[in-house]
């Protein structure tokens, strides 16, 4: 008799705390989501400050007089911001939600070697998807 009514106020505890666990992951997903729309909307700001300062940079190498040194200079600088720059946008688009097959819908996070090369039209990627290895224009998508 005691035996069952002990099992049965454990019974409640796991329902409480099963339902409280899927309140947490939910939310946890959320965050994660939120998280990552920021992260997309810093790629955006991220890029055009990347190919201004490239543009700014060869502008002035161009236009204004100046020592032969000083250009390669300039020009050298202006790539290298540049690159850091295109680099840490692949980066966020890499790690910010997931790319969808289109074959077979599976929802992943590719490497960030296979979005580096992947040739692509804003942020649909032609890569090939892990689950069904067929190859396919991959859109982003933020939840999983
Ligand atoms: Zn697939």
């Amino acid at each position: 008799m005691e035996c069952k009514i002990i099992l049965r106020w454990e019974m409640i505890d796991m329902a409480d705390y099963t339902e409280e666990l899927e309140q947490k992951l939910l939310e946890a997903k959320k965050e994660k989501e939120e998280a990552d729309k920021r992260l997309l909307d810093i790629e955006i700001v991220l890029g055009w400050v990347s190919i201004s300062t490239l543009l700014v940079f060869t502008f002035v190498a161009e236009f204004f007089t100046m020592q032969p040194w000083l250009i390669v200079s300039l020009l050298a600088i202006g790539l290298i911001i540049f690159l850091i720059g295109i680099l840490n946008c692949i980066k966020i688009e890499q790690v910010a939600g997931y790319y969808e097959c289109q074959k077979c819908n599976h929802k992943y996070v590719p490497t960030y070697w296979a979005v580096l090369w992947a040739p692509h039209f804003n942020r649909t990627r032609y890569m090939e998807c892990p689950s069904c290895k067929e190859k396919s224009w991959q859109k982003k998508v933020i939840s999983k």
